[in-house]
């Protein structure tokens, strides 16, 4: 194998990817295996099947390039310039330039283009043991340097055909159209589930050498990273109530973190990501909770790692884990810490208990886990967590017995601003990489909103602390579409909005509006009539701008997802919306209006 060429697998790849059908890409994959992969040495399987599984590869560790950063470096490998129009191809890969056509949003066939004109058409000789031993080196490699070295490297020693396959694999993704169980099978019969219980494709490819060779069935050990149970997607409440038909159900918050399995053996702790990683990071804030609260040895818990933000009272939204866990590390005081939410429990002692009912993993949970508020937690009905929400939450884990207590749930997770909903069967075992319907996961529905929306502040909120008594977010509306030519006359209430300006530009605009701003006094007094707003005391702002010509304009946007809304009077709302920047240059009769707004939402490719 050590002298197999890299050029092999490339014809293979072609081959692959031009065939349509599964068992004709099955069987080139066979004869591959056959000719080229002798079954004397494990080893020659696993230098193969990584590089057509490589985001299974965990031997490697990251190659820190997504196509921006391998776009500069390929650029400086080949030695071009930063504003040539092919450099310039490279680094608005997305977009696609001029001569991009149909490759726009293919990274690796623009590279590939960009090269043919440099590389030519005959291959390098690299052989699959030299590309592995290039890419070991790419990976552990810590600079743009040392990495834009080693591609010019690769470079020299490929075509263009070859250079294109080898960025797919530093990438992650073949596109060869065959799914990664097919590639499984083919090699093994068992090697699915070795790999599910495992994540390990070097031991997969050692043990399952000989195909006629069936293997016993493993179960997880503790220290080895399990795939995790998925969940299947469901459109609305009356669709998962018909899918657990006749269930036990339990219904649970979706928390937007990172799914962590910890691993405690003793004194070592484990924190495996979702895609087998090992995060380390997380031990400074982590592990000596655990040492402390978990009253077992050894086990393996399932769950959500999250910060919790102690002032407000409420978990962070996504996004901040990396740097409250630096902060940790730092030894920084802070009002928010990591906190581990546990909702599952896959081993216990010296046994797995994945084949346990969900039940009684909930049981088992509460006994081996002492939960601590707000660093440690767990996700059980009737207790855990529950028992610490903040007065006047949803709960966040429930019982339901019909299609209504889903729906209530759901409603009032999605007012909290939660992420959606999990369904799981309360009688179900814990499946490795299942996404059977065990598990069924419901979400507002959400779109891509493109672009900036341009609208008018019509209230404001108080804020807190250093804002205390001075408005530090507004409410913002959308207008009701007026007749042509006329100004609109109606707002229509449609998100809160406090983030995305400095300090100096809310200032500004708070200070533009005070003249305007008349105190909201709820109940006693109707809100102004040009404005149209729910009665959700969510919403209710502490000041109205007095009339609509007398605001501003400021133009927002969001983390894609626009959601179904229930709290404003528009059809639709924008989930963590910010502040772009604020348009003086606009007049207030220049909002969006809704209808524009909802054509937008239905036009965008919703998923
Ligand atoms: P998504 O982008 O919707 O999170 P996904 O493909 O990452 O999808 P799924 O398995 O489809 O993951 O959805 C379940 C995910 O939801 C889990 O991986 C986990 O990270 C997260 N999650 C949050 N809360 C829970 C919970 N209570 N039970 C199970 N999973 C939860």
């Amino acid at each position: 194998m050590s002298e197999t060429k890299f050029s092999v697998m490339v014809s293979l790849f072609n081959w692959m990817q031009k065939s349509k059908s599964s068992s004709v890409k099955r069987s080139k994959f066979r004869k591959f295996l056959d000719t080229f992969c002798r079954p004397n040495n494990g080893e020659d399987y696993f230098s193969a099947i990584r590089l057509i599984l490589p985001g299974l590869d965990r031997e490697r560790g990251s190659y820190g390039l997504r196509e921006h950063v391998l776009a500069t470096c390929l650029i400086d490998a080949i030695g071009m310039s930063r504003d040539s129009p092919d450099s310039q191809r490279l680094l608005n890969w997305r977009k696609g330039g001029p001569r991009s056509g149909a490759f726009a949003g293919n990274f690796s066939l623009i590279a590939a283009e960009v090269l043919q004109q440099r590389q030519g058409m005959t291959s390098g000789g690299l052989t699959i043991k030299e590309l592995n031993e290039l890419l070991d080196r790419l990976a552990s490699s810590e600079n743009r340097s040392d990495k834009t070295s080693i591609l010019s490297d690769l470079i020299r020693k490929t075509n263009a055909q070859e250079m294109k396959w080898i960025i797919m694999i530093i990438l992650k993704d073949l596109k060869l159209g065959i799914s990664e169980r097919s590639i499984f099978h083919e090699f093994h019969p068992d090697a699915e589930d070795l790999f599910n219980v495992t994540c390990d494709l070097k031991l997969v490819c050692e043990k399952l050498r000989d195909r006629s060779q069936r293997h016993k069935r493993q179960d997880i050990e503790v220290g080895r990273p399990v795939r995790p149970q998925l969940a299947l997607r469901v459109s609305n409440a009356a669709a998962a109530w018909k899918k657990l038909h006749g269930k036990e159900v339990v219904v649970e918050c979706k928390f937007d973190g990172d799914r962590i399995q910890i691993h405690k053996n003793g004194a070592d702790i484990n924190f495996f990501s979702r895609n087998f990683l090992d995060h380390p990071e997380y031990e400074h804030g982590m592990s000596d909770v655990i040492r402390r609260n978990i009253l077992i040895d050894r086990c393996i818990l399932d769950g959500e790692m999250l910060v919790w933000d102690a002032s407000a009272n409420r978990f962070a939204e996504f996004g901040s884990n990396q740097e409250i866990a630096k902060a940790a590390k730092e030894g920084l005081d802070s009002d928010r810490q990591l906190c581990y939410v546990a909702f599952d429990i896959l081993y216990a002692g010296d046994t797995s208990v994945i084949h346990r009912s969900l039940k009684e993993r909930h049981q088992l949970l509460q006994k081996v886990v002492k939960p601590v508020a707000g660093r440690l937690e767990i996700l059980v009905p009737n207790g855990g967590l529950n028992a610490h929400r903040p007065a006047g939450e949803p709960c966040w884990s429930l019982i339901v017995h019909d299609i209504d207590g889903v729906e209530r749930f759901f409603k009032e997770t999605i007012d909290n601003r939660d992420e959606g909903i999990v369904l799981k069967d309360l009688n179900s075992k814990w499946e490795p990489s299942d996404r059977s319907g065990k598990w069924l996961k419901l979400k507002p529905e959400y779109i891509r909103a493109g672009s900036d929306l341009d609208v008018l502040i019509i209230g404001g909120y108080y804020g807190s602390g250093r804002r205390g008594g001075e408005v530090a977010q507004f409410l913002v509306g959308l207008a009701e579409r007026p007749a042509s030519n006329t100004y609109p006359r109606r707002f229509v209430s449609f998100c809160r909005v406090g983030t995305g300006l400095s300090d100096e530009e809310l200032n500004a605009v708070v200070t533009k509006l005070k003249p305007y701003f008349r105190k909201y006094e709820y109940p006693k007094k109707p809100p102004p009539s040009f404005y149209q707003v729910t009665n959700n005391s969510k919403e209710r702002p502490d000041v109205w701008v007095e009339s609509p010509e007398k605001s501003i304009i400021v133009s927002i946007t969001s983390d894609i997802r626009t959601i179904r809304s229930e709290v404003f009077a528009a059809p639709y709302s924008l989930r963590f919306p910010r502040i772009d920047r604020v348009r003086y240059d606009k007049p207030w009769h220049e909002c969006l209006d809704v209808q524009s707004f909802v054509e937008l939402v239905h036009s965008s490719n919703g998923t």
